[in-house]
């Protein structure tokens, strides 16, 4: 009997060993793109990500580890939270599906990697079905006035809008952050926004064409209006744009026209303006 008792204490005491072990070896293995232990990862990943749909791996490690010190749980969940509210997309104008939707820098899509489903080309310009219908027409109209435009860039999916950002990060994240929108937070990934160049007149040029007077004057017809105007930066995180075109309906262009209300930020009581991060 005694000899059994002391038989089930060894081998206890042999188990609670070896989970003891198996806790340190979790904590301790190296992540296998830069050899810090997985821990520190795991906290550098949370200042990174700006959001998160799945938990990763690690994170599922680390929800069943009962040795994880509290702290480190509770600062990676703070730092977590703050990222989703900085894409907060909590507005009326949250839904992708809808022609009022917003995309800025405070206003990210969701899902990050929205496709819309009934892209229609026309002339080469890739726009959801309802922007396409009037931007065709808006088209007729201004050749018939004499000045035709066409469109260098349209629907840009989240994978190329990450190939455009990642372009100008190699210029620096400030350069990057002014001239593209990273991934997710890019209109042009709403199939609701056109750039337009007339003849090899594009970007800063366009603002000098026949071509832009008459959409100042006649866009807002179609449902178009100027997105990034002149001395808006700080309303909608853009500089002076003027080749960038969207489309919101044209009852709510006439109204902006009406009203001369410049944004969409001011329009709608939006934020704007820069990242949160
Ligand atoms: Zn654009």
């Amino acid at each position: 009997m005694n000899k059994r008792k002391v038989l089930v204490v060894v081998a206890g005491f042999g188990l609670m060993l070896a989970s003891a072990a198996s806790t340190l070896a979790v904590l301790y293995t190296l992540n296998p793109v830069d050899n810090k232990p997985a821990k520190i990862a795991t906290q550098r990943q949370a200042k990174l990500k700006t959001t998160q749909q799945k938990p990763t791996s690690t994170d599922q490690k680390k929800k069943t580890k009962p040795a994880q010190p509290e702290k480190t749980k509770k600062s990676s969940l703070k730092k977590s939270d703050k990222s989703t509210k900085s894409c907060n997309t909590d507005t009326a104008h949250a839904d992708p599906n809808r022609i009022d939707v917003i995309a800025n820098k405070k206003h990210c899509l969701k899902p990050l990697n929205y496709a819309p489903k009934d892209l229609v080309n026309v002339e080469g310009a890739l726009l959801r079905a309802p922007a396409a219908t009037h931007y065709r027409q808006m088209l007729i109209d201004a050749r018939k006035a004499g000045v035709g435009f066409r469109v260098s860039s349209s629907y840009r999916s989240y994978k190329s809008q990450t190939a455009t950002y990642n372009y100008w990060l190699r210029q620096g994240k400030k350069k990057a952050d002014t001239h593209s929108a990273r991934p997710g937070y890019s209109e042009h990934q709403t199939g609701l926004t056109a750039d337009l160049v007339v003849g090899n007149c594009s970007l800063n040029c366009f603002a000098g064409t026949k071509a832009y007077v008459w959409l100042v004057k006649n866009a807002h017809k179609y449902g178009f209006i100027e997105r990034y105007p002149r001395g808006k930066t700080n309303i909608t995180g853009y500089v002076y744009e003027s080749w960038h075109w969207r489309y919101v309906g044209r009852k709510t262009a006439t109204d902006m026209k009406q009203k001369n209300i410049k944004t969409l930020e001011e329009y709608w009581g939006i934020a704007g303006g820069g990242y949160s991060h």
